[in-house]
């Protein structure tokens, strides 16, 4: 299906597109990768009368390290994914290298996906799960947001109108830390059924010092599973605590029945997805190299 009709604008730099966008109003859109915008206007959900291009706007994709890891908004989620200073932080390589299939990982953007807030896309969790900070620029200004206060509910953030992304800055884990996500899909090109997001750090090898646990796709937001964290953050790091951890999970999770699987499958995928997660960010943070990606079933 073609899209309605409307006006392109290519903006220049991030306060001409900015300035457009509050001009053009509420049928304006800023356009990223497109991988989410433009399926849904072929499909008439969405109808904007402008979409102002992000694309052309240089120096928006770039991956950096400094003090923290710094990624501008328009940075694709191959290049996170095929990125040697991305891979300090692991899990950022677990999410990226999983989304989609080649064709989406290669258009789609980091800024796009958290803009869109979709409750199916992974990179809410793994940004909670790492404590990342949301840098965004409006007509008020530029301003900081952290995320666990950027995503408001399903498909809404904390964004104001006509305001942007322009990057995504993620603290770098200390020593003895690991992080792993792990989702479960049906295959590459549909959105996971079930995914967790684990980051930890370890006082030694037998006890944590700080535990982050998320879910994604199992609510209308992702959801921290505080349960889990404590048992992790107060138990030995054992079988019973692995138990805890995985009933935690189900007990948190809150998925619904669709074409994905019905809520009672995705709710035990969660947990056996949730003990897949924590034990490969414990042999990370233990300094052991791991491999985690998507699994398919
Ligand atoms: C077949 C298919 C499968 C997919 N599977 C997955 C999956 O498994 N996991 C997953 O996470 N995602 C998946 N996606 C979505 C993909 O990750 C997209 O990259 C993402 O949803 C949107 O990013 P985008 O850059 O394409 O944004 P666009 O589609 O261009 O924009 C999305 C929305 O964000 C706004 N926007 C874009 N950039 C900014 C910005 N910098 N600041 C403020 N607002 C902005 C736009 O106005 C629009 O409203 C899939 C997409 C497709 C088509």
């Amino acid at each position: 299906m073609y899209p309605g009709a409307f006006a392109y604008h290519r903006a220049q730099s991030y306060s001409e597109a900015v300035a457009q966008l509050s001009e053009l109003g509420e049928d304006a859109r800023f356009l990223a990768g497109g991988q989410s915008l433009i399926p849904l206007m072929k499909l008439r959900l969405s109808t904007p009368r402008h979409l102002v291009d992000l694309n052309f706007i240089p120096e928006t994709s770039y991956i950096c390290s400094n003090g923290a890891l710094r990624i501008g908004a328009m940075t694709r989620h191959s290049q996170i994914a095929g990125s040697a200073d991305a891979a300090q932080v692991t899990i950022l390589h677990d999410c990226a290298a999983g989304i989609a299939d080649p064709q989406v990982r290669h258009m789609g953007t980091i800024g796009g996906s958290l803009a869109e807030a979709d409750p199916t896309g992974d990179w809410a969790p793994v940004l909670l799960a790492t404590g990342a900070t949301v840098k965004a620029l409006g007509p008020a200004g530029e301003r900081s947001i952290d995320i666990s206060e950027f995503i408001l509910d399903a498909y809404n953030s904390a964004l104001q109108p006509a305001e942007l992304i322009t990057e995504i800055a993620i603290p770098l884990p200390g020593a003895r830390s690991g992080g792993a996500y792990v989702a479960l899909k049906r295959c590459a090109p549909v959105y996971a059924s079930a995914s967790v997001a684990v980051q930890i750090t370890l006082i030694d090898d037998y006890r944590c010092d700080a535990v982050r646990v998320y879910l994604g796709v199992l609510g209308l937001t992702a959801t921290r599973v505080a349960a889990a964290e404590e048992a992790l953050l107060t138990g030995p790091l054992d079988g019973s605590t692995m138990e805890k951890v995985r009933q935690a999970v189900m007990d948190t999770a809150e998925p619904t029945s669709d074409m994905r699987g019905s809520a009672e499958y995705k709710r035990q995928a969660a947990g056996a997805l949730a003990k897949v997660a924590v034990e490969a960010a414990l042999k990370r943070a233990r300094g052991e190299h791991v491999e985690v990606s998507h699994l398919y079933a």
